[in-house]
């Protein structure tokens, strides 16, 4: 691998200057994949998001893209099946199988592998979930190939190779990574970091199966159970249309409630500033960011946070970023889309109340009239 660093702001991938040379056999590898996650029976989200980025890269090297399937017999692979196409792929290889039922890394390594070594893509990419981050790292040593973690910029160079783009030190520069000596190439990006693209209701293309070649008793994980939702109580702040946070300026824990009830009173979820999660006042999986999560709501409520460039890029896909911050000269400012110069911690509660009488059902059903 070859990594070539640039600051910001960079020009496009491909024009990194560096030579070189892609071995002859390569040229056996062609296409590009995307792993489709199934969550429980439900396409994730991400790989909707992945089949928009392999469409471009696929168009670009004038080759096809794949889904990549794998589950247990039944109806969500059929789902997965026809939203793959609905979301761009030319053809969807599957490996059904009652071993693939929960997410072991055994099995879906010897899937995924068999597969790469059976037809050869040139680019596969994986949603930067926790399944996805697990089974991204296992196919890449098992078939000793380079991985992009956590990309925010896919590309094709000049000479077909990918030109894979992440935040490096600490998130003050973006590096370019190619995987020059082997293949695929693949690389994992986070949910909500790419765009989703339209759905179209396309016909149904072609299906290619692969058999699943490894037995129970090679496999060392069970799966006991798992939690409800309601017992792991998990934040959904990725795919919320509104999200409501708070940073260090909030002053104290307990002044974190007034973020909880500003995002109750507009049916939101709530977030926070590393430095929140790393004082312990809130929980990391609420954490937006570069070391978070990537966010993509129509409306971003900021109180309390400077806009360090490691937040910045965990939320400016939002439609409408809002900040509250009581320095006018707060980097939030410079990319928020409305700023509100005062002090959160009074400011706050006022705006809850008149969200919460304009949005009350008497109200509501007065402007819906
Ligand atoms: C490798 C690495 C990864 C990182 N990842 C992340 C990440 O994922 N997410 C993240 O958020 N950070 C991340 N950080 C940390 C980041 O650099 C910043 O330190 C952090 O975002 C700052 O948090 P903050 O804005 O809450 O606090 P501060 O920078 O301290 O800002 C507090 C703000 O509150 C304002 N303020 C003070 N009092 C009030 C008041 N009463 N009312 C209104 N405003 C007030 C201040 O003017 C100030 O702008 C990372 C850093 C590193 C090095």
């Amino acid at each position: 691998m070859s990594t070539v660093n640039r600051e910001t702001p960079r020009p496009a991938a491909g024009r990194a200057g560096i030579k070189k040379e892609l071995p002859d056999h390569f040229k056996d590898y062609r296409h590009v994949w995307v792993f489709i996650e199934l969550e429980r029976g439900q396409v994730h989200p991400v790989s909707f998001e992945l089949l928009g980025e392999g469409r471009k890269l696929a168009d670009k090297l004038e080759v096809q893209l794949a889904g990549v399937v794998l589950g247990p017999p039944g109806e969500a692979i059929g789902n997965a099946i026809a939203e793959a196409f609905a979301y761009g792929a030319d053809l969807v290889y599957i490996v059904e199988a009652p071993l693939l039922a929960d997410y072991r890394n055994e099995p879906f390594t010897k899937a995924m592998t068999d597969l790469v070594a059976t037809h050869k893509p040139e680019i596969l990419l994986l949603g930067a979930t926790t399944l996805g981050r697990d089974l991204a790292g296992s196919v890449a040593t098992t078939l000793q190939t380079g991985l992009t973690a956590d990309c925010t910029e896919l590309d094709v160079d000049t000479d077909g190779s990918l030109a894979a783009t992440r935040p490096t030190f600490g998130g003050s520069l973006l590096c370019t990574i190619y995987t020059l000596n082997y293949r695929p190439q693949m690389a994992t990006v986070r949910p909500r970091v790419m765009p989703m693209p339209q759905r179209a209701d396309k016909p149904v293309g072609r299906v290619i199966q692969h058999k699943l070649s490894i037995t129970e008793d090679e496999i060392v994980t069970k799966v006991l159970g798992f939690l409800s939702d309601s017992q792991s109580a998990k934040a959904n702040l990725a795919y919320a249309d509104v999200v409501v946070a708070g940073g260090l300026g909030l002053g104290a824990a307990e002044n974190l409630q007034l973020v909880k009830n500003l995002a109750r009173a507009l049916g939101a979820e709530y977030g926070c500033s590393r430095p929140m999660v790393q004082k312990g006042w809130v929980a990391a999986d609420r954490q937006i960011g570069q070391t978070g999560k990537t966010i993509r709501p129509k409306l971003y409520i900021a109180a309390g946070i400077s806009g360090a460039i490691q937040h910045r890029v965990g939320v400016e896909g939002a439609d409408l970023i809002v900040a509250i911050n009581a320095d006018p000269n707060a980097p939030i400012f410079d990319f928020a889309h409305l700023g509100i110069v005062t002090d959160a911690i009074r400011f706050l509660p006022a705006l809850t109340e008149a969200f919460t009488r304009r949005l009350s059902p008497h109200n509501r059903d007065k402007l819906a009239s």
